[in-house]
């Protein structure tokens, strides 16, 4: 067998090797390279936040000093509150004095804040190069009160960039995390491999005894619903092919010891008649009819397991006729009054009308031949079979083999249409392979015809089977 990579295991590593992958571009990506662009954007919109809520405090009389205080310090931020004539109401540098707001001139403050009471909503903000430190920063102002009658401003400035530390210290956390999801990723996807290929892994081994042609094998799929299934299909599987298998046996055996005894028999006459007979010509006929006749068995036989072969693999083709199956019955049951004469046989034959169908004329005879061949075969003492036909509406007519046997036992009935099957070996009259009813099935089936059987313990069988067709005029007298 070819070693493939593509086992379970590798497939399983690749995509959370994937996975994981992902995640950590993304990590990265986010905290690594946009980190700056994100902060910006988390800058100015937190901003419009303290901004508004400077407003309500200050619209709300509630403002203090501590107040802004916390929130400027808190938030990175310097803050410059101005009356309505551009004097400095309260102040917050964080920066001694190096805060933009504090560090540009008055003409500077007085163009943005003109830039803010252009504005409908008295909000300006633009980004400023703080010259000193040459950083980005946020430049916000907020007119309070009416903008057409401005009763002060608010001046915010914030650094747009993050400090450096801060960044060290997210890059390092990230670095750590990375690894860790690295190690926890490779952890779990080994034992999440190992998990699955487990019950798989069973399997295998069960199936490669079960090829050996140890049948007794038993699939051990526990963990998944899918390998459970697929488990207790492989232990039908084996337990079917046994049954094949010893099926198969039995079927050589059957078929060996029938080809052995009437080859037996064709040589013992055929040295007799050599040794012996060959000069006295009444012997001498005698001995060639057993030879003949024997010979015909044997043709019976390799007839058979030919026939069921044919009609298995599907290349037997039906040729339909129209023809009379009462006026069959009546014909097959003609080349039996050999059997009723010499060996004391009885046989009941009744039909209601006469029933014309169209079937393959040759395998429904078959049929007829085999069903009745068992019956004789296993009627047993009464030696008496009764063939009955029936037509139960317009176009169907039921055929019914009865026997007076021993009857089959309710366990074995469903078995006795399977190929090969045969109850232990019995005497019988006529030659049987164990395939009779096999071909009965094969033929029924093709032609769509029902059949089945019934059968009562030390009362009898009855092996029925339904044919379409339509009651022709003709009366039957029979
Ligand atoms: P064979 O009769 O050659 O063994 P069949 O396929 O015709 O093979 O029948 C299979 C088995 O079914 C027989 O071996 C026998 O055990 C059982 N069987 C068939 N017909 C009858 C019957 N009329 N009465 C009792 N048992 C039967």
């Amino acid at each position: 067998m070819k070693k493939n990579l593509k086992t379970i295991r590798n497939t399983v590593w690749i995509y959370f090797a994937i996975f994981i992958t992902s995640i950590l571009i993304l990590l990265w990506f986010t905290f690594g390279v946009s980190l700056e662009a994100n902060y910006k954007k988390l800058k100015t919109s937190s901003i419009f936040d303290i901004a508004s809520y400077i407003l309500v405090d200050w619209s709300a009389d509630e403002f203090t000093e501590d107040k802004l205080d916390r929130l400027a310090y808190e938030n990175n931020m310097c803050v410059l509150i101005q009356d309505a004539y551009g004097n400095r109401v309260y102040s917050y540098d964080m920066m001694a004095d190096k805060c933009l707001v504090h560090g540009i001139n008055a003409i500077e403050l007085y163009k943005y804040r003109a830039a803010a009471l252009n504005t409908q909503s008295g909000m300006y903000y633009t980004q400023v190069k703080n010259p000193r430190f040459n950083t980005d920063t946020l430049l916000f102002v907020m007119v309070l009160g009416d903008v057409s009658d401005p009763s002060g401003y608010i001046f915010l400035n914030t650094s747009l960039e993050p400090l450096d530390s801060t960044i060290d210290i997210v890059h390092s956390q990230i670095l750590r995390i990375s690894i860790m999801l690295l190690v926890l990723g490779l952890g779990i996807s080994y034992f999440l491999a190992r998990l699955i290929e487990a019950p798989i892994v069973r399997i295998t081994k069960s199936a490669k005894k079960m090829g050996e042609g140890d049948y007794s094998v038993k699939f051990d799929g526990h963990g998944y619903t899918e390998t459970e299934v697929l488990a207790d299909t492989l232990n039908y599987a084996a337990t079917e092919i046994s049954k094949i298998d010893s099926l198969r046996r039995d079927l050589i055996a059957n078929i060996s010891h029938d080809l052995r005894t009437p080859l037996t028999m064709v040589k013992a006459y055929a040295e007799m008649i050599r040794d012996l007979s060959g000069d006295n010509p009444q012997k001498r006929q005698e001995h060639i009819g057993i030879i003949i006749e024997e010979s015909d068995r044997l043709a019976a036989l390799v007839n058979d397991i030919l026939d069921l072969s044919k009609l298995e693999s599907g290349t037997a083709e039906i040729n339909r006729t129209k023809f009379s199956i009462t006026k069959k019955i009546h014909e097959i049951m003609g080349r039996y009054t050999l059997l009723s004469e010499q060996k004391g046989y009885n046989f009941y034959v009744t039909a209601d009308k006469d029933f014309e169908i169209e079937a393959d004329i040759i395998k429904i005879e078959q049929v007829l031949y085999n069903l009745i061949n068992n019956a004789v075969n296993y009627t047993g003492e009464s030696k008496t079979v009764y063939i009955t036909q029936t037509v139960t509406d317009e176009n169907t007519a039921r055929i019914e083999i009865t026997d007076t046997g021993a009857g089959i036992e309710p366990e074995l009935l469903p078995l006795i249409f399977d190929r090969y099957y045969r109850a232990e070996k019995s005497k019988r009259e006529v030659i049987g392979t164990g395939l009779g009813l096999s071909i009965v099935k094969q033929i029924l089936k093709q032609h769509n015809f029902k059949f089945g059987v019934r059968s009562e313990l030390n009362v009898g069988s009855t092996f029925w089977f339904e044919v379409k067709g339509r009651v022709t005029g003709e009366d039957d007298n029979d």
